[in-house]
């Protein structure tokens, strides 16, 4: 039987404008009836190069910057392709960008700026601790759908 997920939000580190709308995301996902947690927040570079190194992520992820968050649900973890879609949903709800959506899915993940070269490249200019800087990138002045 599969182990339930209990560990807290991995929510230290992200941006606070990214951070709100990721709150707002929990509480929509939990009307809906799942258990959401977001198993992975902000990501140093060193874990950065190791999740490159296992071939489960790019070390310029926007996790770096604190502007992106990978869920999951406690009950069914990675297994139940209906948290998906509704995490999903509800990220693209709040002016969210959900992984689900890409040329190589990657479901878990919502990040608070579109995955175009253009966007990511403003962000990767920045110092990673100049948490203003980024906060007002992914405000969502800047980035339209
Ligand atoms: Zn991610």
């Amino acid at each position: 039987m599969r182990k339930r997920i209990s560990k807290p939000h991995d929510l230290d580190g992200l941006v606070p404008s990214f951070k709100g709308r990721v709150l707002l995301l929990i509480s929509a996902l939990e009307r809906r009836g799942f258990e959401p947690v977001v198993v992975q927040g902000r990501r140093t570079v060193q874990q950065a190069k190791a999740n490159t190194a296992k071939g489960t992520g790019i070390v310029q992820s926007m996790h770096r910057w604190g502007c992106a968050a990978d869920f999951a649900d406690r009950e069914t973890r990675w297994d139940d392709p209906k948290f998906f879609v509704a995490l999903g949903e509800e990220a693209l709800k709040l002016g969210l960008w959900w992984g689900g959506e890409w040329r190589k899915p990657d479901r878990p993940h919502v990040q608070g700026c579109p995955a175009t070269a253009r966007a990511q490249n403003a962000i990767r200019l920045l110092k990673e601790d100049d948490v203003p800087a980024i906060d007002r990138l992914v405000s969502g002045h800047l980035f339209v759908k």
